[in-house]
């Protein structure tokens, strides 16, 4: 069998939401399981995360699937209905949408459900993304107020710069402030705000990537944050090239030997969701040993360094991210974020459950 697999460990998602609570500031925790839960699975995010408060996903389906499952806990959709032909089925399954747009407010008045709803009311305070200008919050609070279909409102809004040094301020003060008005619970926070920010919490947070070990913040690690990484993707060594002073290795001989080197060919490549764009240098671990990626990624394989590691030869074990290689310093190295590369992991790696 072809050595790659992806390793997702339960224990370490559960271990990530228990740091998520403890940061909550007393906030309620919805645990954010969209794109297939940041690619490690619905069902297995349903289970680490039975002690969630909640769950936020984008699809009715997914929140369907996960009543299937079992879960009886408030199901938040973040991008509310996309249509009329949706609120039956969320009434049905008791889930809490996202009001964001003026349309949203039409079809709940146009088709109300049989059971009213809970419902977040989504402003924007600077992000200008998703949501209702926060100037009209008073005649648009009041008009949801008096919905038939409506039995409570949280307000809700997203920061643009969590993790960065603008923070998150310039947005909450406004938020805050414009509405306290109506004495409503709020929902602001995502991982980077929760960890920074306790002032940020208000009554629900919804944390994502720091549930799978990865960290928001480019300066800080996991480590730091006292995150497990949940994910590991890892495969072994089936080839060995001996490369002479001057020789280049792969697609482009993007990389080129400045002396007598030994290159192992690693069974992972873009196919399998390793980053295309990861340029020689990228971290690697080869047989526990910190090592580096060589010249351009291909669809099934890549090159890494095994200068100083006589030792290592055909099924040699190789992590590409996970407790050993975090994943976030992948994501630097190719210019993206950990967010997409656990998100791209391919349905083709087989996926094993680990401690
Ligand atoms: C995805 C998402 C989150 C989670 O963000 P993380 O950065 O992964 O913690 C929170 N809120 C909304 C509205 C989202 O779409």
């Amino acid at each position: 069998m072809r050595p790659i697999k992806a390793g997702i460990s339960l224990g370490a998602m559960a271990h990530n939401l228990r740091v998520a609570r403890a940061h909550a500031n007393g906030a309620r925790v919805f645990a954010v399981v969209k794109a297939n839960a940041y690619g490690h699975g619905l069902s297995r995010a349903r289970r680490a995360f039975a002690a969630a408060d909640g769950f936020a996903v984008l699809t009715l389906e997914e929140a369907a699937n996960l009543r299937l499952m079992g879960v009886e806990q408030p199901i938040m959709l973040l991008e509310g209905l996309f249509g009329t032909d949706e609120i039956t089925a969320c009434a049905e399954l008791g889930l809490w949408p996202v009001l964001h747009h003026a349309a949203q407010l039409d079809w709940l008045e146009r088709v109300p459900p049989a059971r009213p709803l809970q419902v977040f009311l989504k402003f924007d305070s600077g992000m200008h993304r998703l949501g209702m200008p926060l100037a009209e919050h008073g005649v648009i609070v009041a008009r949801v107020r008096a919905m038939a279909g409506v039995a409570g409102i949280t307000l809700m809004t997203h920061f643009a710069q969590a993790d960065e040094a603008a923070g998150v301020d310039w947005q909450l003060r406004p938020f805050l402030d414009g509405t306290k008005t109506h004495a409503l619970p709020w929902s602001a926070a995502n991982s980077a705000a929760l960890l920074r920010f306790p002032h940020a919490c208000g009554a629900w947070v919804r944390p994502g990537l720091m549930l799978y070990g990865a960290s928001p913040f480019a300066d800080t690690s996991t480590r730091a944050l006292g995150l497990k990484a949940a994910m590991s993707l890892t495969s072994e060594i089936i080839g060995v090239q001996t490369l002479r002073t001057g020789e280049g290795v792969g697609y482009g001989q993007l990389f080129r030997a400045e002396r007598p080197m030994r290159v192992g060919i690693v069974a992972c490549g873009y196919a399998d969701g390793y980053p295309r764009h990861a340029p020689t240098g990228t971290p690697v671990a080869v047989d526990g040993c910190a090592s580096r990626t060589l010249g351009r990624v291909s669809m099934d394989m890549l090159c890494v360094d095994l200068t100083g590691l006589p030792n290592v030869g055909i099924g040699s074990p190789v992590e590409l991210w996970g407790a050993q290689v975090p994943v976030d310093k992948v994501a630097i190295a190719a210019g993206t974020v950990s967010y997409e590369l656990l998100c791209a992991l391919a349905p083709r790696v087989p996926v094993e459950e680990v401690e």
